[in-house]
């Protein structure tokens, strides 16, 4: 079992959220979803950069790029390959989700799997995972909370 730390975390900037996932990302030994909510400019892709690099993935890499849904970060050095998903520009809905190759992403047994926008998976249920929620409290400060789901 990994031993992700879980409950409510205040940051102050954007380093400082990075700097939480990316203890988080270190603690992964094992196949692991986080569905990462929050507002436009929330900091999920901050999150997700800070998960890849506790995943020794050059942090450089992982980034929301216009055009593609799904960034598989693989590589030599790399200590399990990450599954990068950011669904905002889906309409959302259980078919367009299959269509990504979700459900073959998930079956994958070393795989870590981060999805931003996970409002557009719709009916897609995903057991088992952590869920990520940030804040905007103002300014460069963030209330992020990580839960494991059943
Ligand atoms: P999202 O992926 O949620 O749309 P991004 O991670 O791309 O958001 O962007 C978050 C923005 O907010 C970045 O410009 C980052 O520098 C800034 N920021 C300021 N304070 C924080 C913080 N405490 N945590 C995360 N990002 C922060
Ligand atoms: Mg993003």
């Amino acid at each position: 079992m990994s031993s992700i730390p879980t409950g409510q975390f205040i940051t102050r900037s954007a380093e400082e959220t990075f700097e939480l996932a990316y203890r988080i990302g270190e603690a992964i030994n094992e196949p692991t979803v986080f569905l990462l909510q929050g507002d436009l400019g929330a900091g999920k892709t901050v999150f997700a950069k800070g998960i890849g690099a506790g995943l020794d993935i050059d942090p450089a890499e992982v980034n929301s790029p216009t055009f593609t849904i799904v960034n598989l970060h693989d590589g030599p050095g790399v200590r399990m390959r990450l599954y990068h998903l950011d669904l905002y520009r889906i309409a959302g809905g259980a078919n367009e989700v299959y269509d990504l190759g979700l459900e073959e992403i998930l079956a994958e047994p070393e795989a870590v799997i981060v999805i931003e926008w996970p409002e557009r998976l719709g009916g897609f249920a995903i057991p088992n995972a952590y869920r990520v929620a940030i804040d905007d409290l103002g300014g460069d400060e963030r209330s992020v909370s990580v839960y494991h789901e059943g």
